[in-house]
């Protein structure tokens, strides 16, 4: 088992710049990409004027009026995070994926200048080969390595050293800790503990009882510095999921047949280029007035990446929904297996 430092590595403002790559005119100028009526992501100039994403398109735009607005290219997004991922395997001998964009790699390392050379090679071919920024954090932990990929950005490089270590475990605060939820945080500061070496002052008894056994263990494993430092690598995927918004910013406005029609042939595609079939498909559907998603769920006996056979099975869905208006909707390929093993079992 590996026990020299490891890499998180993340994209920058993905969203944005998988737009940008098609338009690097607008590279300079700020941009943001729309997901339905809220912000997804913005570029650094726009961030730069104090655009955020998550907050409405209508209020980015009173905080910066010559912003840029792009709905999100879903497909292109899906299919960058895909590539990404790919490129991570290539560079790795362990991958465990954050999400579309971003993942620890064990790459090896036995020391700081190797796990640095394999940082600058991932950072210099997703900018060669996907045309996309990715920040490289190096770090003893995976804690260590993501708040090194924090600072790294954008567009950058940073090691958090064994040596800076103790000095920065002892300044973090809780809010800056990964994994730390708001509750947790609330908890402690209503202690007065607002910083991770507060907790040096309670007792762990005390520390139990307020977030659980779990959670306390892992704050007193963080503040010792026996947190979590094995990249867990997932085998295949064992889902694929594509996703959408009804309504566009400049777009026409698509229905929720042509949307979830659009969704299994995106991620079919995706199934078939990964070597995967699948026996399930999920279907999430989020209602026009913000009400509970709802969740629908189709199989076939035999696994398969059709787009015929999953459109069918999700237009029966679409049917049985609830005909109220759609906001938007998911579609899941569950159950995913490599179509080699498929292949041994049927013949
Ligand atoms: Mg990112």
């Amino acid at each position: 088992m590996n026990r020299g430092p490891l890499l998180h590595a993340d994209a920058d403002a993905f969203f944005a710049s998988v737009v940008l790559r098609s338009r690097p005119q607008l590279a300079a100028l700020p941009v943001a990409v729309v997901a339905h009526v809220i912000i997804a992501s913005a570029n650094y100039p726009a961030r730069a004027r104090g655009v955020r994403s998550g907050v409405l398109t209508q209020e980015a735009l009173l905080q910066c009026p010559e912003l840029i607005l792009v709905d999100v290219p879903r497909g292109e997004v899906e299919e960058a995070g895909d590539a990404l991922l790919d490129l991570f395997r290539d560079c790795a001998r362990a991958v465990e994926p954050g999400s579309m964009e971003e993942a620890f790699l064990d790459v090896g390392a036995r020391s700081t200048e190797e796990a640095v050379a394999a940082g600058r090679e991932v950072r210099r071919r997703a900018a060669a080969e996907l045309r996309i920024p990715v920040s490289v954090g190096v770090g003893r932990t995976k804690l260590m390595a993501k708040l090194a990929s924090r600072a790294a950005k954008p567009d950058g490089l940073h090691v958090i050293g064994p040596g800076r270590e103790a000095e920065l475990r002892a300044g973090l605060p809780l809010r800056d800790v990964w994994g730390v939820g708001a509750r947790t945080v609330e908890r402690l500061e209503s202690l007065g503990i607002t910083g991770l070496s507060g907790l040096d002052d309670i007792p762990y008894d005390t520390l139990r009882r307020l977030c659980g056994t779990a959670m306390a263990r892992r704050l007193r494993a963080i503040r010792e510095g026996s947190d979590d430092a094995v990249v867990r690598p997932v085998e295949h995927r064992s889902t694929l999921s594509s996703e959408g918004s009804t309504k566009g910013y400049e777009r026409p406005d698509w229905t929720p047949a042509e949307l979830a029609a659009m969704c299994v042939e995106r991620v079919c595609r995706r199934a078939e280029r990964a070597g995967l079939l699948a026996s399930g498909l999920t279907l999430t559907t989020r209602p026009d007035d913000e009400g509970p998603a709802r969740v629908l769920k189709g199989k076939q006996p035999v696994p398969t990446a059709s787009p015929q056979v999953w459109s069918a099975v999700v237009r029966s869905l679409l049917a049985r929904a609830d005909p109220s208006p759609l906001a938007g909707l998911r579609v899941t390929l569950t159950a995913l297996v490599p179509v080699d093993r498929v292949q041994n079992t049927l013949f």
